[in-house]
């Protein structure tokens, strides 16, 4: 590998847009802070590392980012400690994901130095884009793409690695409760395919089944496995859980799921609090069986964005399951945990935070 050359000749932009910024209403993802890191892989040599002003970029209408989605990214979050220190959830593993998705689409692999290198250089020169903990979070959008202006189909020679940050508010569904909704009609992910990466590609073909659930007057789908349609795998953009008779069950990963780092996360906390939790495959038949003895207790999503959603209906096959939500849930319990460890007021006792 070609040494790096990382320049990073820009401190501020000429007029910071951070004060027209209402922090205590952030939207999620729709407003970016000052600058962003690009680096570009040309031949298998990384170069021209530099920070600038977030804003458009050139790019060839025929890259094969563009033509054929060799395009990925990752999503995670800083939080402010009580101290006001920058603090970053787990960010080693959606480094070690980011390089996952990088060669299942033959994309070269990002260094982990380059990585943690530009979040840290990034996260200095934009540090007062953090939001208070009572606010929100700071969002990390790393993505990559294929630049390649060729209609080939390989992965091309020449790609851009992009590090971006927005501020976001506590709910991004903007309630605190969803609704979902079982589909046939659509299959997000077969065995073999990228359901368990992150590319770009995997979020274009959700769109249409999100809005046939919308005008069904749920919030979004869940995902049922593609060869029988009978098995819970993911819902909207997260990992799906259930309880049942106070047993936490979330889906096996088994290639289809992508590897939430938020859901390894919640395992691990309903570990710490003496919880019961089964990684199996879950049937709507079970969920609908439960639901008729009285058992099904909750269900919740989980994912960087929302941390732990509560879900209050469920449309299983055509029965709605109507989930009474309780302050002591085990949900808003995960919640409260996981966002008290990545504030920094709940002891870090797996070592999950990293301070650039
Ligand atoms: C990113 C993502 C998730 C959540 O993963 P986290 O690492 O917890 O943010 C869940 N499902 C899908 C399809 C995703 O793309």
């Amino acid at each position: 590998m070609a040494t790096i050359t990382t320049r990073f000749p820009l401190r501020h932009v000429e007029r910071s847009r951070l004060e027209s910024v209402d922090f205590d209403n952030l939207p999620f993802g729709s407003i970016w802070s000052d600058h962003m890191f690009v680096a570009d892989n040309i031949d298998g040599e990384w170069t021209d590392a530099e920070i600038r002003p977030y804003g458009p970029m050139p790019i060839y209408p025929s890259s094969k980012g563009l033509q054929y989605a060799v395009s990925m990214f990752e999503g995670f979050k800083a939080h402010m400690t009580p101290e006001g220190d920058l603090a970053v959830f787990r960010p080693d593993m959606n480094q070690k994901r980011f390089n996952r998705t990088a060669a299942r689409f033959v994309m070269p692999e990002l260094p982990k130095d380059l990585f943690f290198d530009a979040m840290r250089e990034l996260l200095d020169v934009d540090r007062g884009w953090l939001p208070r903990a009572d606010q929100g979070a700071l969002y990390i959008r790393p993505s990559y793409f294929s630049t390649d202006p060729t209609l080939s189909v390989v992965s091309g020679r020449s790609f851009r690695y992009v590090l971006m940050t927005a501020p976001v508010g506590l709910y991004f569904t903007g309630s605190e409760t969803v609704s979902l909704v079982t589909t046939r009609k659509f299959v997000r992910a077969f065995p073999g395919g990228t359901g368990g990466h992150k590319p770009a590609a995997n979020y274009g073909p959700t769109m249409l089944a999100s809005q046939q659930a919308q005008a069904q007057g749920y919030d979004n789908v869940i995902w049922l496995d593609g060869h029988e349609g009978r098995y819970v795998e993911e819902c909207g953009v997260m990992n799906m859980w259930f309880v049942i008779d106070g047993t936490a069950i979330t889906p096996p990963l088994e290639g289809t799921i992508l590897p939430g780092v938020t859901r390894d996360s919640l395992i691990r906390l309903c570990g710490d609090f003496g919880i019961p939790c089964e990684v199996r495959r879950i049937a709507v038949d079970e969920l609908l069986e439960a639901h008729a003895a009285g058992t099904l207790n909750e269900a919740f999503g989980s994912g960087t964005a929302a941390t732990v959603q509560p879900i209050d209906r469920l449309g299983l096959d055509g029965t709605d399951v109507l989930l009474p939500q309780r302050p002591d849930s085990l949900a808003s319990r995960l919640k409260a945990e996981l966002h008290g460890i990545q504030t920094g007021r709940v002891e870090d006792r797996h070592g999950w935070l990293w301070r650039p």
